[in-house]
């Protein structure tokens, strides 16, 4: 099938961008990447009258370090944060989930922005984004909003955005140097998108070497929205991470999500996934203390 008619524009910069988006307003669809846009476009799932091209927006295309925040801009393409030194030194969580979404030409096109909007419950960034307790940078022609990613997300594939508005950057907390990550996924082949996955930081008391001081756990595909698992994390505070501690914390969690009854996914494999997947990751994060 072929897309529906739409006039194409392409903006030279952000202003021209957003003026254009002021006056389509509802008509109007931004286009990153194209991954998600370009098939709902073919299949007619998208009939925007006006397409707004974000691809000649060099200046939101950029890791750029804050001190203790690093902001990513809107159209950065995942094979970046998959490859950049800086990514994989200052957000190693971020890095790990990039280089796992779906194959090399999705990654070479994808971008952050687009992932975010397009807001599907099993995908990476949302993920992450929501386990590292990032902030969403929208701007319109009426100037700058930020919405942390967990309002940002509301639902399936529906976020809080306005009709004239498009995502600017993401400003993501620094992962600090004594902070071990660790990041799984499962689906059916290589490149599918996850049935689950699961997103871990763990930091330890120096005092008290083993024990965790902090934790953040993130949960994919089992929800609407990625699912960030607070009481589990303050569960987590305190104990040492052996087998004993991760198979308690992987149980608790799997009995503490409700993911939907499906035919082809029955919540109880999807809880049994999260139980498994959850105990590896503990195990994995916890494993890499000293090895830096
Ligand atoms: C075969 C295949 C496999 C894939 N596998 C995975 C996977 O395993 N994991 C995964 O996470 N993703 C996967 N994807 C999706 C991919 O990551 C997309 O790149 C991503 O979901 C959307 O990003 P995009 O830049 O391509 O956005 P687009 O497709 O261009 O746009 C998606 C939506 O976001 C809006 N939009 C885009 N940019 C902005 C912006 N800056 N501001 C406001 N709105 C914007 C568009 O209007 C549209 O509504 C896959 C895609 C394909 C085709």
């Amino acid at each position: 099938m072929k897309p529906a008619p739409f006039t194409y524009h392409r903006p030279g910069d952000v202003d021209e961008a957003l003026n254009l988006m002021a006056r389509f307003g509802s008509d109007a669809k931004p286009l990153g990447g194209g991954q998600s846009l370009g098939p709902m476009l073919n299949m007619r799932l998208a009939r925007p009258g006006h397409l707004v091209d974000l691809n000649d927006l060099l200046e939101l295309d950029y890791v750029r370090d804050l001190g203790d925040v690093i902001e990513i801009g809107g159209l950065t393409r995942h094979h970046r944060l998959a490859t950049a030194p800086e990514v994989a030194r200052d957000l190693p969580l971020l890095a790990k989930a990039a280089r796992t979404i779906g194959h090399y030409a999705i990654r070479q096109r994808g971008t952050i922005g687009g992932s975010l909007v397009h807001a599907d419950p099993a995908a990476q960034l949302p993920l992450i984004a929501v386990t590292l307790g990032v902030d969403v940078v929208l701007r319109s022609v009426r100037g700058e909003r930020v919405v942390p990613a967990a309002d940002f997300l509301q639902s399936i594939m529906t976020v809080d955005l306005g009709e004239d508005e498009i995502v600017t950057a993401l400003r993501f907390p620094r992962q600090t140097a004594d902070e071990y990550s660790s990041f799984d996924l499962f689906s059916r082949r290589h490149g599918d998108f996850a049935i689950v996955g699961v997103a871990l930081t763990l930091r330890f008391d120096a005092a008290a070497a083993a024990a965790v001081e902090e934790m953040r756990l993130g949960l994919g595909g089992t929800g609407p929205v990625p699912q960030r698992m607070h009481a589990i994390e303050a569960a987590a505070v305190g104990n040492p991470i052996d087998a004993e501690t991760a198979a308690r914390l992987a149980a608790e969690t799997a009995a503490a999500i409700n993911p939907e009854e499906n035919a082809e996914v029955p919540a109880a494999y999807r809880r049994e996934l999260v139980e498994t997947m959850i105990r590896h990751a503990l195990l994995d994060a916890a494993g890499k203390r000293g090895q830096k």
